[in-house]
């Protein structure tokens, strides 16, 4: 109890941290990217389970990238000895609730940052996007299955995203830095700005969702659990650690 309390204390001062905005960047999303996040944020409520499946495939891609590149470039392992990634769902002190998916994977510079997540780079996405557009609500749910919705499905569940991301260290990457991307699910725009609690992830990305208070069942851990272990198919080259409490 004692060791929890401390994990949750932290967390809170660091999540504040995290929340300040000094040295930001403001971007609008591209207008294909505002149109996704409008039907991901209105329409897709019953299949809402599926960004934890999205955030756990990203999280297990960005692995494999970093495994890849390794085996040419060692200096990509330094900042993280591990490959692997981490869940954890709590309640903050401000009666917000929050789960983040980290990963050790390869990581984000803020140019990545903002054209990964700013942009649809995917033509599967895009493809989802021209044909959800042109179906209704019903239909759209079938199709998340056939393309996969991607980052953007954390919108279903969140409230408020945040990124925290250093890339692997590389001859174009000296020295790594981390970096926030921030956005709330009902602004057009995002931020991104040097981490105020600097390098704290060594490596990889950590992504924190601020649940939507009609979504405070993804804090429960046998939800979560439960998730995990039935989307386990698309993680099965790291490990996964989820953070229980009881
Ligand atoms: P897709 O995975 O199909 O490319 P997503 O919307 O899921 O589309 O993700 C968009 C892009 O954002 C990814 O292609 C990747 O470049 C980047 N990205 C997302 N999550 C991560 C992550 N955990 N680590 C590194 N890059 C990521
Ligand atoms: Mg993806």
């Amino acid at each position: 109890v004692r060791a929890l309390f401390l994990t949750v204390t932290v967390l809170t001062t660091s999540l504040l941290a995290l929340a300040s905005q000094e040295g930001a960047q403001k971007f609008d999303y591209q207008s294909d990217v505002a149109r996704l996040r409008k039907i991901v944020i209105n329409s897709l409520y019953s299949h809402r389970d599926v960004f934890l499946r999205e955030l756990i495939s990203n999280a297990n891609d960005a692995l494999e990238k970093l495994r890849l590149i390794s085996l040419t470039d060692k200096q990509v392992l330094e900042g993280a000895e591990q490959m692997n990634i981490t869940i954890k769902s709590w309640k903050e002190e401000d009666g917000s609730s929050r789960l983040y998916i980290r990963d050790t994977g390869i990581g984000m510079t803020p140019e990545e940052l903002t054209e990964n997540l700013g942009t649809l780079a995917k033509s599967g996405t895009s493809e989802f996007l021209a044909k959800a557009e042109s179906t209704d609500t019903t239909g759209t749910g079938n199709l998340i299955g056939a393309f996969g919705l991607g980052f953007y499905s954390s919108f279903l569940v969140a409230d408020q995203v945040y990124v925290t991301s250093v890339a692997a260290k590389s001859d174009k990457n000296p020295n790594p830095e981390q970096y926030v991307f921030s956005s709330s699910a009902d602004d057009s725009t995002f931020e991104v700005y040097p981490d105020p609690r600097g390098n704290t992830l060594g490596r990889g990305t950590e992504i924190t969702l601020v649940l939507k208070d009609d979504a405070l069942e993804y804090v429960d851990t046998q939800k979560v659990t439960e998730l995990v272990n039935k989307h386990s198919s698309f993680s099965t080259s790291f490990p996964i650690y989820l953070f229980t409490q009881r």
